[in-house]
């Protein structure tokens, strides 16, 4: 995705009067009304790269628009990734961090042991530099079953998200605030096109 195509989509996002608020909104805009309006859209951005400090958060800043960033807490400060002071200012800003696991492994295919300290630790270390509680996570490449769900809620997260593809949310449908469904943005393709096909556009 180039930081162009992103500015023209946030854009068009506005001129189609889409409300775009926190995933952390969204559930509780959900919780108080049982109701949320279909043009209401969420941004999340995984992993915690640098770009979503130099290039994602001036762009949202310019449209006073408010993100959700789904953090690998064993990763912030190095190399690529953002460091905690840029995480921190994002944070002041109105930005909603979130876990996305310590060291980013595929959940359901490592030791459950160490699934669970991936679960349970990034909130932990998030928090402690957050200073705020941290509610949502977002499985690492997606990979879920209902025993990491469970961990997850055990853990004392109020939701969880995957991405389209990686089943597809259809695994525990009874668990819908644990394996909501994102549609991944990469860049080709029309944003238009996508509303469409999920249904929040005519
Ligand atoms: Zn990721």
């Amino acid at each position: 995705m180039t930081p162009e195509k992103f500015e023209s989509q946030i854009q068009w996002l506005i001129n189609q009067g889409f409300t775009v608020v926190t995933l952390k909104e969204y559930f509780a805009i959900k919780k108080k009304s049982g109701f949320i309006n279909e043009r209401t859209i969420v941004l999340t951005f995984d992993d915690g790269w640098k770009d979503h400090y130099s290039t994602v958060f001036p762009l949202l800043k310019k449209y006073g628009l408010k993100a959700t960033f789904f953090i690998v807490a064993g990763s912030v400060g190095s190399s690529s990734y953002m460091d905690w002071p840029q995480i921190l200012e994002m944070q002041a800003a109105g930005m909603d961090m979130e876990s996305h696991s310590l060291t980013h492994p595929k959940l359901t295919t490592i030791d459950r042991k160490q699934s669970l300290k991936e679960i349970k630790e990034s909130k932990q270390v998030l928090e402690d530099h957050l200073k705020g509680p941290v509610s949502i996570f977002a499985y690492p490449f997606g990979y879920y079953d209902q025993q990491i769900i469970q961990m997850v809620k055990d853990a004392g997260y109020d939701a969880a998200v995957t991405v389209s593809g990686m089943n597809a949310g259809y695994l525990m449908r009874k668990d819908k605030a644990f394996t909501c469904i994102r549609y991944a943005l990469e860049g080709r393709e029309d944003l238009e096109t996508v509303a469409r096909l999920k249904r929040f556009y005519p």
